[in-house]
């Protein structure tokens, strides 16, 4: 049972209900982008993802990558599917033309990843970064640089890495210590250790361009004195560079993607972007792989869901309410509560993770001011959402998913205890969900005293008609919001007791707004609405009550909580 793209719902949700391709069009690089041309290449991405990526899925995971000598051999199979991947053209969809790529939508490249995440997380693993890259080097690189490296990374001949996390420097980057020393030729010698980074060594591609963060003699301490260079494996002149693997981490899940700890000798790198400004380079590649995990974490859900309604579809089990003779399991109330739950957290977070590209788009194309500070609006607050509350859920639905397996779904006959391990590290890593939550209610939601928040919820009761309750739900969250920022000023600590309940009440909020839009726009949406209305939406109030009560409790005077 290997995962297979349902394409007609991704159809439904990007034209029925988003109405992507007439949105996309009035932007100038997607005049010619019509319906047509979407779903013909969102096809054609199906059937590669379901031949080449999905049947690699089990190797991944049971043979996985392989480290000997610094290098790491990756699974059977997985070099073979990368080269035909970057060869088919599908790194390069949402790249600009003029560096080799095919000048398609955000929204497209959006929908790939997810089927590629769903049919094999471990080997997505690897191109999952190219297009942060590709961004984060278009905008800051020089020309020389790009010259040397754009065209390389939009077409993904060459993969790329993210080299933030030190031993001592997780959350924290400001700890970061890797030195960069500068050379008389402009280069920089890079010196320092890495560690936990995803695709540091393989045999996938000739070439690994490796994107560090690390200190010049005269930084300042702390975040702010951090610069970003790129130091490829191999030079131009085809030496190799100083960069050494010396391991790679052996771990709960995703074992077909090698998670390496590198050593930088004095490696030749360049600076990408000005001195000290790194964070701000890396936050391009930063933001556009958090949409990414949120979509990760859609996808495994999506993978879950598959395997457990495939199962539920042929296993009987007693007798259902009702039933005369043995059920199907799926006839149990409580395994199609489980089902129709994931369904709605589904197809909810499609749809706001779809829109979140088209705003992308926005944000990049569209000629005017207005609309292009609602687009930065949107992906500012919704980012961190959907990267948190979707990744959670990624996890937790699919131990749900494997719960409708029994005893068969701890086994790993049926694949799906794979899932479970390999979604745990999305709540982890590209800011830990702890730290979306304070990134939206401390930087986004709190220092305007709520505005931004107050016009996204504006903008969508808008343009839409949308039912009492989930105007209602906005109208709770910005009330709250004005509380919060009061107490706040006078209690310090308080937003960050509540950041995940404010990020979870967020997410269900626009979620119930998610729900609303779907509408009739999907033909099996009626059982996944009744479920988002009964079992789902009610944690909205539950998370209210729990900052309510704090908040209550500040106003009265009550202590913190004590320390565990
Ligand atoms: C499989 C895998 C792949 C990875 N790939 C990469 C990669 O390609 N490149 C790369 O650079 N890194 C990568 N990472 C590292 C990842 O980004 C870090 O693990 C993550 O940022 C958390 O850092 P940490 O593990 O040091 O945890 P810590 O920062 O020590 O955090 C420990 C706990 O404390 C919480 N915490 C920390 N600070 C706060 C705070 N201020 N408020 C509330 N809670 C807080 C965290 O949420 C977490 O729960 C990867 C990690 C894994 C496991």
């Amino acid at each position: 049972m290997d995962y297979q793209p349902r394409l007609e719902d991704i159809h439904q949700l990007l034209m029925g209900v988003l109405d992507a391709p007439e949105q996309l069009q009035t932007l100038p690089p997607y005049a010619e982008v019509d319906a047509a041309l979407m779903q013909q290449v969102l096809e054609e991405a199906g059937k590669f993802v379901g031949s080449a990526i999905a049947p690699l899925q089990r190797v991944g995971d049971e043979t996985g990558a392989r480290f000997g000598a610094g290098q790491v051999t990756m699974p059977p199979g997985f070099r073979a599917a990368y080269q035909a991947f970057w060869q088919a053209g599908w790194p390069a969809l949402a790249c600009a033309p003029e560096d080799g790529g095919q000048g398609l939508p955000a929204v497209l490249e959006a929908v790939l990843y997810e089927m590629l995440s769903a049919a094999n997380h471990g080997w997505t693993m690897a191109p999952g970064l190219l297009h942060g890259a590709y961004e984060c080097l278009k905008h800051h690189g020089s020309e020389e640089l790009k010259t040397r490296y754009l065209e390389k990374i939009a077409t993904g001949e060459w993969l790329a890495t993210m080299c933030l996390t030190e031993p001592q420097a997780g959350s924290d980057l400001g700890l970061v210590r890797t030195k960069a020393a500068p050379q008389a030729d402009g280069s920089h010698l890079v010196s320092g250790g890495k560690i936990f980074i995803s695709g540091g060594e393989h045999d996938l591609s000739d070439n690994i361009v490796h994107f560090v963060l690390a200190r010049l003699p005269d930084a300042p301490p702390g975040p702010k004195g951090l610069s970003l260079f790129l130091a490829p494996k191999f030079l131009p002149d085809g030496r190799r560079n100083g960069v050494v693997c010396e391991r790679i981490e052996e771990k709960m899940g995703l074992h077909g993607s090698p998670t390496c700890a590198l050593r930088f000798d004095d490696a030749t790198g360049w600076l990408v972007g000005e001195p000290h400004r790194g964070l701000n380079a890396m936050f391009v590649m930063m933001n556009a792989a958090r949409l990414h995990v949120g979509l990760q974490g859609i996808a495994l859900l999506e993978a879950a869901w598959q395997k457990a309604r495939g199962y539920a579809q042929e296993r009987r089990q007693m007798r259902a309410p009702g039933a005369t003779q043995t059920s199907l399991i799926q006839d149990h109330p409580a395994i199609l509560r489980i089902l129709t739950t994931q369904r709605a957290w589904i197809d909810g977070g499609r749809l706001l993770a779809y829109r979140t590209a088209i705003e992308l788009d926005m944000l990049k194309h569209h000629p005017g001011a207005a609309r292009r500070e609602s687009a930065q609006r949107w992906c500012s607050l919704v980012t961190p959402v959907l990267k948190a509350a979707w990744t959670n859920q990624g996890f937790h639905g699919a131990s749900a998913c494997l719960q409708v397996f029994g005893g068969h779904g701890y086994v790993r006959e049926w694949g799906i205890e794979q899932i479970v391990r390999d979604a745990r590290v999305t709540m982890i890593y590209e800011g830990s969900n702890e730290i979306q939550a304070i990134d939206l209610l401390l930087r986004k939601v709190l220092p305007d005293g709520g505005a931004a928040l107050g016009a996204l919820f504006d903008q969508l009761s808008a343009e839409d008609t949308l039912p009492p309750a989930v105007l209602q739900r906005f109208e709770q969250l910005r009330s709250l919001t004005v509380r919060l920022a009061r107490a706040a000023s006078y209690r310090a600590d308080l937003p960050y007791w509540v950041a995940d309940d404010f990020l979870q009440a967020t997410a269900l909020a626009l979620l119930g707004w998610a729900g609303a839009r779907i509408g009739a726009g999907l033909p099996h949406w009626l059982a996944p609405a009744r479920a988002l209305r009964t079992w789902v939406l009610p944690e909205f109030a539950l998370r209210l009550q729990i900052i309510e009560q704090q908040l209550n409790d500040t106003e009265t005077g009550a202590p913190a909580p004590a320390a565990a």
